[in-house]
This record gives structure tokens, sequence and C-alpha cells, in this order.
């Protein structure tokens, strides 16, 4: 920030240092170094073992030797050299290796900022990397992403953007939006026939169907970034407990045929289709159909806010209870559409209903924790209702901020449908200057860009 509020970049033209690895003690660690000047900073603090110097090393070399200080032997190293523009940032560059302990890396980067070099701040070498074309905007907020990824399939999706594919389907949007507008250009230039409709509209459609596939994979891309969570609903002893552990396959809870023995929220990770669940055992929530009555709005909201997903058991091999109705009546929605699947749990018991005692369109699934029968299913219906289509996508879109902008973008496409020439032109102009902002390559607000690299780590 600067004294009038407005947000400003640091410079780039000088040269930064930081600790690249985690905090705490590992078995190496790395300083990190760019800008004009890394060459020289890494001569004032590296002696390297067969003689010669830091300042004349090629891109690629690594010399192994000493981190000195005042005659001292700080600790043995590595020294990585890059040349312009072949590194990371498209600086010259240096990362000094040395044993992973915070005092060493401390020391290190100390020396560093006392032969010249500046404490960069989050973010500062990927957004050098940015601003030197290394990387274009799509693929730098991978990089973070890719740092920040708990799950295989974040993991995946991240890598995807790094190495371009979001952005090479940014691209075949924007021909079809280009395309699109250059139809209206020409239109321009001959007013009495106008555009035909249908060369415009053979673009149009294009581009609003590539924005409608990447959009189409927002709500796994979250998912798989921030997870889910789910629910197990029921009334007591329908199996909740013996489900959960089923579906982990190992013993998380404790299981009891004494109704109300598992307490509270009982939680424990799963991963599914690719995005890491939280399941919540809810076994703390009771109702009878009274209370529900009275508080349904109450119960409704808790166990809403603690999923994003249900599944709701009724023992199959009891009557069903006023209580399972009225479980079914609040949580399953009569359009089917809902995120509550519903099970007929111990279904290795002598059924004492069958599904078509149910609501009439409504399936559960048959599912016994004991043999595993219909576990598969159930985990498919539970991928299903997750991530849906996007299943099968190569990319799952999970930026927020690419979601919005394809929202924008998407909203002036389809704008620009039966628009008269000049509104299109306009409409057009604009998608091209939201997709812009997802790879942005130009015109991205400073303000953007500071926020976005202000949440990488130091050292990034
Ligand atoms: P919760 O109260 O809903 O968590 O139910 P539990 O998982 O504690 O199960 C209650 C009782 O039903 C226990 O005696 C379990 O062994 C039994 N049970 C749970 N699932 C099954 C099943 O699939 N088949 C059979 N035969 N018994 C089950």
């Amino acid at each position: 920030m600067t004294a009038s509020g407005e947000v400003s970049l640091p410079p780039t033209s000088d040269t930064i240092a930081a600790i690249a690895t985690a905090p705490g003690t590992g078995a190496v660690g790395i300083v990190r170094v760019s800008g004009p000047q890394a060459h020289a900073v890494a001569d004032a603090v590296f002696r390297p073992a067969a003689g010669g110097r830091a300042l004349d090393a090629p891109t690629g070399r690594v010399l192994f030797g000493q981190v000195v200080a005042l005659g001292d032997v700080v600790d043995d190293a590595l020294l990585l050299s890059f040349r312009r523009p072949a590194s990371y940032t498209g600086q010259d560059a240096v990362e000094i290796q040395t044993h992973g302990g915070p005092a060493v890396l401390r020391r290190v980067l100390e020396l560093c900022l006392e032969s010249g070099a500046r404490a960069a701040g989050p973010g500062e070498f990927t957004l050098r990397a940015y601003l030197n074309g290394k990387l274009d905007l799509a693929q730098a907020e991978s990089v973070l992403d890719l740092v920040n990824a708990s799950s295989e399939a974040a993991r995946r999706n991240a890598a995807g953007g790094l190495t371009g594919e979001l952005s090479r389907r940014i691209g075949e949007v924007q021909s079809a939006v280009t395309a699109a507008y250059a139809e209206v250009q020409a239109g321009f230039d001959y007013p009495e026939e106008g555009v035909p409709e249908a060369r415009l509209s053979e673009p149009l459609e294009r581009a609003l169907a590539g924005i409608d596939d990447l959009l189409a994979t927002a709500e796994a891309g979250r998912l798989s970034r921030e997870g889910a969570r789910l629910a197990l609903l029921g009334r007591p002893n329908v199996g909740k407990s013996s489900l959960l552990n089923a579906l982990l396959g190992y013993q998380r809870s404790l299981v009891s045929e004494v109704p109300g023995t598992t307490r509270d929220y009982l939680e424990a990770p799963l991963v599914l289709g690719g995005v890491p669940l939280t399941l919540v055992d809810t076994a703390g929530i009771r109702v009878t159909s009274d209370a529900l009555e009275a508080s349904g709005v109450d119960l409704t909201r808790a166990v809403s806010d603690a999923s994003d997903l249900r599944v709701l058991l009724l023992d199959r091999s009891q009557p069903l209870e006023d209580e399972d109705l009225a479980l079914l009546r609040t949580f399953v929605e009569p359009s089917g559409g809902s995120g509550t699947v519903v099970v007929a749990s111990k279904a290795d018991l002598p059924p004492a209903w069958e599904a078509g005692a149910l609501e009439e369109g409504l399936v559960a699934i048959a599912v016994s924790s004991v043999t595993g029968e219909g576990l598969d299913a159930l985990r498919s219906a539970l991928t299903d209702r997750l991530i849906g289509s996007a299943a099968g996508a190569e990319l799952w879109v999970g930026n927020e901020r690419h979601v919005q902008a394809l929202r924008r973008a998407r909203r002036s496409v389809e704008a620009a449908r039966g628009a008269s020439d000049e509104l299109a032109a306009l409409d057009l102009q604009d998608a091209l200057g939201h997709l812009a902002t997802i790879t942005g390559r130009e015109g991205v607000a400073e303000e953007t860009l500071a926020s976005i690299f202000a949440r990488f780590c130091v050292g990034k």
C-alpha cells in the first residue's frame, strides 16, 4: 500500500532473496536470490571448494563449496546458477542449498541481505516470472494452487493449469469470440446487409460451449480444493457408525447396540472421486417427529451447515418409524435433485419393507455394512452428486477468480446474441476483456496482481 492507499507492486529491477523451503528443520534448505546482482551476492557469501568464483558461474552450473561469513564457515553448500532468461524468474538467479536448520538458513539469508539483496515479499519470485513473460497469470496462480494442493485432484488441476492447459482452453474461447467480433466488424462495412445470422451464431455458440464446458467443472474444482462434508443421518441404531466404518475401511467409531451411544459429531477423512471428504456421523442429533416439527428449521440448518452432501439411512430390517418419515420429509426434496442419498441399511437381514414403500420415484440404495453389498453403488452415487459430469473432464476450474471471469464473459457473449451490431461489438469486447483477465497477458489491474501474489508464501 502507498500513502494514498493505492496498492502497488514491489519493484522488480532490484535483487531479492528469501528462504524458499518450509519453516522448521529439514534435511536440506534453500535460499533463493533473483535479480541483476544475484551472482554478486552469491560471490560475496559462497566460496567454491574447487576454486573459481560464483560470479562467473554459467546457467545450469552446480558448485559445491561453503557459505562463509568473515572467514567463518556457516555451512557446506551447493550453489545453483541460472542466467537470464533461463531461470524461473527470467532474471539472473542463484539457489543456495545448505542443511535445513532454521538457524543456518536465517544466517545465509542474513548474509545475502548484507551483500546487497532485499528481503523478498510474498510471491515476488513468481510475480517476476509473470512480469518477464515466463508464466501467464493463470499459470502463476496454478503455482500457488500446486503448492497448496492437499488432494490428488487439486494437484492434478493445478498441474494442468501450470502446463498451460487452462490457458489453451481459454485461448480457444478467445478465438471463437474474436471470430464473432470479426463478423460484426465486417457487418459495419456493409451496413445495408448486416451480419448474416448464421455467420455470427456459429462462433458465438462455440464460445458459449467452451465456457460452459469449463464452468461445468467449477463446483468439482472448488470441492477438490476445499473438500466437502458428508453427513450420515438417521435415527439411532440404523447403522450410521457401521456405515462410516465400512466406507473408511477401518474402525473409526464405537458401534453399539444401545441406541444413542455415539455422541456428538464424529468426523473422519475419506477421498471420493478426487474430492477430500469429511464424513460426519450425526448420531448426536436426536430427532423425534415432535421435536422435528418444533425445531425442524433449526435442525435442517444445523445439518445443512455441517454438510455439502448427506446420506440418510433407513433400517430395512425394521418397519419404518415416524422419525424415519420425518427425516425423509425434511431432507429429501420431492424433486429428487437433492443433496441427500437415501440408503436402505442392513441389506443382509430379511427386509421389513421394500424400496417401493418409500415415496414414488425415490430410490434407496440397499447397503450392508456387514457384507459390503451396495457400498460401491453408494460410492458412485455420492461421487456422481459431488462432481457429476466433471468426472471425465481433463481439467477442473477451481480458482474463484477464473470462475467469476468466465461467468462475466458468458454473460457478455450471451448478450451479444440477438443484439444490434453496435451493441454486439461492445459485448464481445467486454467478453474478450474478461477472458484476458484469466491468462492476464495484458491489462490486469495492479491491484488484482498485488492481491493475487500477496496470497503466495515468501520465497515462492
Ligand atoms: P448408529 O446408531 O446409527 O450409528 O448404528 P450402529 O452403526 O451403531 O449400528 C447399530 C446396530 O446395528 C449394531 O448392532 C450393528 O452391528 C448393527 N448393524 C449396523 N449395520 C449393519 C448391517 O449392515 N447389517 C447388520 N446385520 N447389522 C448391522
